[in-house]
């Protein structure tokens, strides 16, 4: 088994979720006692919410990709970034390792494809639903995006922020989600990605009449069957 290195606390509320399922999905394959061999770098969310703020994301690039390289220097033979948003600098991240990094638009394109949905409503951070880094990505798979209008695109990024990464899951923010999903819906949406790792903590897919991409467990599968795969898979 591989040793995978999580780069985490983007939020803690999340990062937790990704231990707990790549664990169980380690054990699910393996049995026994079997569970992931992991090496985690938790960061202060504070610390990361204030370079995005201020769109400084070459000091952020800088400091993710020293900690993704002192992953690898721990023994982490792949390197899982728990986190959408902060995906806007994983080529910063590439070119600091040696070791494979499961890029998370991947797995997630990989598993819209999947069950033939094209048309893909995606929910996120301001920074992940505006910026092409993540979006480009999705559409690099042959995926047409949709991202919530104004004010839909201002009250999910705020929920983010002020409720889910603080541990606050309100009934009041999952129903209007779900009003901003229906909306997604009848511009021609086939499907939702919960593009933020803690959406997932609020709608969950019973919650969604159509197929649901929660992009947490999406990214610990994938994960898990990196630490399994006998090779590297090719990139
Ligand atoms: N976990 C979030 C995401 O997946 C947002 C928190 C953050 O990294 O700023 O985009």
């Amino acid at each position: 088994m591989r040793i995978v290195g999580l780069l985490g606390g983007m939020s803690w509320e999340s990062s937790i979720e990704y231990e707990r399922l790549i664990n169980e999905g380690v054990r699910r394959e393996l049995g026994g006692t079997h569970s992931a061999d992991l090496v985690i770098r938790s960061f202060d969310l504070a610390a990361i919410e204030s370079l995005q703020e201020r769109g400084d994301w070459e000091e952020a690039g800088r400091i993710l990709a020293g900690a993704a390289r002192r992953l690898q220097e721990s023994g982490a033979e792949v390197i899982v970034l728990c986190t959408n948003t902060m995906h806007v600098v994983a080529p910063a991240i590439e070119a600091a390792i040696d070791v494979e990094f499961l890029h998370l638009a991947d797995a997630t394109a990989d598993a819209v494809r999947r069950v033939g949905v094209r048309r893909v409503a995606l929910l996120g951070t301001r920074y992940t639903m505006e910026q092409d880094f993540y979006r480009g990505r999705l559409e690099g798979h042959g995926l047409e995006v949709l991202v919530p209008e104004e004010p839909d695109r201002t009250l999910v990024h705020d929920v983010i922020y002020d409720e889910l990464v603080r541990g606050v899951v309100e009934e009041r923010s999952r129903g209007a989600y779900l009003e901003v999903i229906d909306r997604l819906v009848d511009r021609g949406a086939e499907g939702v990605i919960a593009g933020c790792t803690e959406i997932e903590l609020l709608v969950r897919p019973e919650d969604v009449d159509l197929p649901y991409f929660p992009t947490t467990r999406l990214h610990a599968e994938a994960a898990v069957a990196a630490a399994l795969a006998a090779e590297p898979e090719a990139r």
